[in-house]
């Protein structure tokens, strides 16, 4: 029995280090006063209090961002520097999707160190999405930025540093395009660091460079005190696209280092990324790192070779790099190495693995049907305020699987061949994980390879095993916390076969000692504890002051039914019940995610307009031309039907096309700000049937009749991704 509670006691132990992984990338707390020369991370938080003022949101061409733009003015001057304000009309849009956007940015510049050489720019933007007052995003930017030009502006400098605050990155990037197509000092521009935010805490995670990534990477690397950054992650932010500045910028080769925090997404475009919730110790690790690399690109020594580079920092303490193909060259060889070594000791290994692979299988089942399971039961993200209790759950369900695949299926087998059979399975899998993302090779490299000394030198057993283990822990804890925090638990039960992974070497350790306290007595309880890990998750508040509902409501008015609703845009969850009985899955024009709505009386609201439309063929096109009329709306889209495509837009003198977009994809034309009112448009549709287009007038806040509601939701709710919405629709003949 004693030797039943030491075993208990150690996979206790061990699902615990799973439970407090977040600290492996804890950040140290900010000093009361920073050392002379680095970053002040007080001194850059109050200036961004200056700047945001009452913290009221101000997205692009609004009067409260000309009132942010001026104190940033302001702050620039104070540190003597001269900004200029680059003003241009833009429209932007991605080759990748059928909608334009366009406003009036006013771009501001200052330029600091010597007058010739290629420009470092650092970037940021200044305008807020209307949703919440972006302290965070991109308020970390401009507050590490400022302080970078405070420090560096004294310190002599190789070549030019640039500060770049943009407006218009959150309606579309459209900023960042001004820039590079208007602006004279993009050609003089080589290296680029990039400061966002989709979060309020955590490291600020440098999570893209340009490719090749040597430069970029040799940079960061001797520069960065604390660095965060893989090359996993870089491979992963290319295959799934982000919407940061760098994606219209990086189509200049420049030496690129894009830095983000990501800690609470619940906060990300509401009304809690405030200044109360931007962490000090974020705002200084952004700040450190973008002061580093910038005096490292404008002052250190010659620029560094090109190459691409696999890398991964060590608990933040250090970054390590080694080229790419020498990184899969290796993963290569240890691959060979075990199946090498698998053919030597075969008996076993067959069973060994399979029982790793029923594991990962058996884990990822259970979890997801517990989830959806809970989810049907309690709809929305009921995991919302307490993610650790799911976390906790999955590792459980990961502990229980895989020691039950270890005493039933792998029973028989001897630990060495486990060991084997679990290292050669591991990096099989690494091999799999290169071909679509070689920068992963940095996570199977370390770990098997200290494995397999252990395995072929005796003397070296325990040691190199136990160090395996560590090594394992090391590099894979801080990255399942890392992609629980980006991806969060939608799609909880993928994380499950990665605690497998992670867990399955640790209990071939500790198989002997399990399998002596008697098969069935283990899988019992290690079932039943499985089970109990999920009831806090099941049972745990939803949401919570830190952590809230997403829920923003919108007062829809359609001018051509004459009708009006209430509609619902968030998590599917509970709803105040002040909304009544409201209709599900409602499709809207003017986004892609499908609302509740209800109907409702109300005021009228006025669409905006196209005044004095025409329109003519040209090679077999139409091309429309108008005036808008916002008619009071902040903002407007013009919709055209699914199937039917834009091509072009010319608008305020710029010119731009649409791009390719999915076939499902509704094409949309939009303005955003106050000179969007009289705007003349030309646009290009494609074919020479006349279509019949929405058009959306949205304005934040609501009518006198929606205080009820605003009223009516919870404290632990909020508007996130929209504001509060009064929406006007109409249709129009092109
Ligand atoms: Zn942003």
């Amino acid at each position: 029995m004693k030797r039943a509670g030491l075993v208990a006691a150690l996979l206790l132990l061990l699902l615990a280090a799973f439970g407090v992984k977040g600290e492996l990338v804890e950040l140290p707390d900010v000093p009361v006063r920073a050392a002379p020369g680095e970053f002040d991370a007080g001194r850059a938080m109050a200036r961004l209090r200056r700047i945001l003022g009452d913290q009221r949101p101000h997205p692009v061409d609004s009067a409260a961002n000309d009132a942010v733009r001026a104190r940033l003015v302001g702050e620039l001057r104070a540190l003597g520097l001269d900004p200029r304000i680059a003003d241009a009309f833009t429209c932007n849009g991605a080759a990748t999707g059928q909608t334009v956007s366009c406003a009036r940015v006013r771009n501001l510049v200052a330029t600091i160190g010597p007058a010739q050489g290629r420009h470092v720019l650092l970037v940021s933007h200044y305008d807020s999405t209307p949703t919440g007052p972006g302290a965070a995003d991109d308020g970390i930017g401009l507050a590490s930025m400022l302080e970078v030009a405070a420090l560096l502006r004294d310190r002599p400098l190789r070549r030019p540093v640039s500060f770049l605050f943009n407006e218009g990155e959150e309606t579309g990037l459209i900023g960042a395009r001004a820039f590079l197509e208007r602006d004279p000092l993009a050609a003089r521009v080589d290296s680029l660091v990039n400061l966002e935010s989709r979060g309020t805490t955590g490291p600020a995670i440098m999570f893209e460079t340009s490719r090749p990534n040597g430069r970029a990477i040799r940079h960061y690397a001797r520069s960065a005190t604390r660095p965060s950054a893989n090359s996993l992650t870089t491979d992963f932010s290319r295959l799934i696209p982000n919407q940061t500045d760098v994606a219209v910028l990086k189509e200049r080769p420049w030496t690129i280092l894009n830095f983000a925090i990501i800690g609470n997404e619940t906060r990300y475009h509401s009304p809690d990324d405030s200044i109360a919730n931007l962490d000090p110790r974020s705002l200084r690790h952004m700040g450190e790192q973008a002061l580093q690399a910038t005096a490292d690109l404008a002052g250190g020594g010659p620029a560094p070779a090109g190459g691409e580079l696999l890398y991964g920092d060590v608990l933040g303490i250090g970054l390590v790099t080694l080229p790419l193909r020498l990184g899969l060259a290796s993963v290569g060889a240890l691959l060979l190495g075990f199946a090498w070594l698998a053919w030597r000791r075969r008996g076993g290994v067959g069973r060994g693995a399979a029982a790793l692979a029923l594991a990962m299988a058996d884990a990822a089942l259970t979890a997801f049907l517990l989830h959806r399971l809970i989810g049907w039961l309690r709809p929305g993200e009921y995991w919302r305020a307490h993610p650790e209790w799911i976390s906790l759950a999955i590792d459980s369900t990961a502990m229980a699987s895989a020691s039950v695949a270890l005493l039933w299926i792998a029973r028989p087998v001897a630990r060495d061949r486990l060991r084997i059979a679990f290292w050669l399975a591991f990096l099989l899998l690494g091999a799999i994980l290169c071909a679509a993302a070689p920068g992963a090779a940095i996570y199977f490299l370390l770990p098997p390879l200290l494995a397999g000394i252990g395995l072929i030198w005796p003397r070296a057993e325990r040691i190199a095993t136990g160090l395996a283990l560590l090594a394992l822990a090391i590099h894979w804890l801080p990255l399942l916390h890392l992609s629980q925090v980006l991806l969060d638990f939608d799609q909880g039960w993928v994380f499950a076969p990665v605690s497998v992974l992670i867990l399955f070497p640790f209990l071939i350790e500790a198989k002997p000692a399990l399998a002596r306290l008697g098969r069935v007595r283990v899988t019992a309880a290690l079932a039943a504890a499985a089970a109990l890990a999920w009831l806090p998750a099941a049972l745990a508040p939803a949401y919570s002051p830190e952590r809230k509902q997403r829920l923003s409501l919108e007062y829809v008015w359609d001018e051509t039914r004459g009708n009006a609703r209430w509609m619902a845009y968030h998590d599917r969850g509970p709803l105040p019940a002040a909304l009544g009985r409201m209709e599900r899955g409602v499709e809207v024009p003017w986004s892609s995610y499908r609302r509740w709505a209800a109907d409702t009386r109300g005021p009228a609201v006025a669409a905006p307009a196209l005044e004095g439309l025409t329109a003519r063929v040209e090679r077999g096109n139409r091309l429309i031309t108008f005036r808008l009329r916002m008619r009071g709306s902040d903002v407007v889209r013009l919709v055209g039907p699914k199937g039917s495509r834009f091509l072009a837009v010319r608008a305020g003198g710029s010119l731009r096309r649409f791009g390719k977009g999915g076939a499902e994809e509704a094409p949309v034309f939009r303005c955003h700000g106050r000179s969007c009112e009289g705007l003349e448009v030309a646009l290009l549709v494609e074919g020479k049937t006349r279509i019949e287009a929405a058009i959306v007038g949205t304005r934040s806040g609501l009518p006198g009749e929606g205080v009820k509601l605003v009223q009516a939701r919870p404290d632990t709710a909020q508007p996130q991704y929209v504001p509060d919405t009064t929406v006007a629709l109409g249709k129009v003949q092109l």
